[in-house]
């Protein structure tokens, strides 16, 4: 065999598996794809067909419809082609795997999107050796450092509390982080009913009959604003600004996103508390995962590559772009 990984071949579209002819989140319809997590940017409806841990294949299937799916629950492995194939946790959102593919002695792991800090509604990322590593890297600059999950969930009960003739209103990604800050709020003991847009129903929903308990949830669609005082009510980013939000009770707008970091993009969607709380990994993260998964090589696929191209050099580590297309993010 020739170059290390020679059996790769990352194309605009997706990362190309040649012995299994397969393709790893491809942003395009093809005969076989294998998906690492449910998210729009990794996860597209019309594949032939799909290899995904049940989880996200029960993601897939809310938002695309049915399926040609073939389960992989974390740790079975199956061949496809030459290839064999296993999913491992990414601690990403529910259902969200590292991709392993062997083939001829080498190990290559496609981790799609990944964190290391504990998550309540997904099983945590695992280490696992390889050849190549193929990572992401959203928050790939050293001055990204996300905070304590904890202390941010408590700025958020603060301020609610302080001002409790007003509900504070928390813009968050419809799969995953919307469900990770209820089931965190949840964890710091806020056992009040919590309030949810329209979109978020199905998810929360299927998170609930997947085994993550979420608390009692109401629909603010119906619900009386002064019901809602005194309240969180949780709604995707976009409708954050938009006329949706008049009928609560004069809303105190909160983002959670590993973005809110900086204030510009907190202050462009008008959001008076930003919490940063991030389901990507931050730059020690990053960092950290490359040293213990101690790879020949890094691949990287979408964010910010140089920093990261950089400290891989100087760690004598191989580095190399991939310049994926369509890969910024549903979530972050
Ligand atoms: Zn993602
Ligand atoms: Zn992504």
């Amino acid at each position: 065999m020739g170059r290390l990984g020679s059996w790769i071949e990352p194309f605009p579209e997706g990362i190309y598996v040649k012995p299994a002819d397969a393709w790893v989140d491809p942003s395009q319809p093809k005969d076989k794809a294998l998906v690492t997590h449910g998210h729009a940017d990794h996860a597209r409806g019309g594949h032939g067909a799909v290899w995904a841990t049940p989880e996200t294949l029960a993601i897939m299937r809310v938002r695309y419809g049915q399926q040609n799916a073939n389960p992989v629950a974390y740790g079975e492995s199956v061949r496809i082609g030459e290839v064999e194939v296993s999913f491992v946790p990414a601690g990403h959102v529910l259902g969200s795997a590292q991709i392993i593919l062997d083939y001829q002695g080498e190990r290559v792991v496609v981790s799609g999107d990944y964190k290391r800090r504990p998550d309540p509604t997904c099983a945590p990322f695992v280490v696992v050796p390889c050849d190549i590593f193929i990572t992401e890297a959203t928050f790939g600059l050293p001055v990204f450092h996300h905070p304590d999950t904890a202390s941010e969930i408590d700025r958020l009960l603060h301020r609610l509390h302080a001002e409790p003739e007003r509900c504070v209103l928390v813009g968050a990604y419809a799969l995953g982080k919307a469900q990770r800050v209820i089931a965190e709020l949840r964890a710091r003991g806020h056992d009040a009913p919590i309030y949810y847009h329209g979109a978020m129903e199905r998810l929360c929903n299927l998170y609930e009959e997947l085994g993550v308990p979420l608390g009692e949830l109401r629909p603010a669609t119906g619900a009386k604003k002064e019901e809602m005082a005194g309240h969180i009510v949780i709604c995707p980013p976009s409708a954050l600004n938009d006329r949706w939000s008049r009928r609560l009770p004069d809303p105190i707008t909160a983002m959670a996103s590993g973005w809110m970091r900086i204030r510009q993009r907190a202050r462009q969607r008008n959001v008076e508390l930003p919490l940063v709380i991030s389901d990507h990994s931050d730059w020690d993260e990053l960092t950290r995962t490359i040293r213990e998964v101690a790879p020949k090589e890094v691949w990287i696929t979408h964010g910010r590559e140089d920093a990261l191209m950089h400290w891989c050099m100087l760690q004598q580590i191989k580095a190399r772009e991939l310049n994926l297309v369509g890969y910024e993010d549903e979530d972050d």
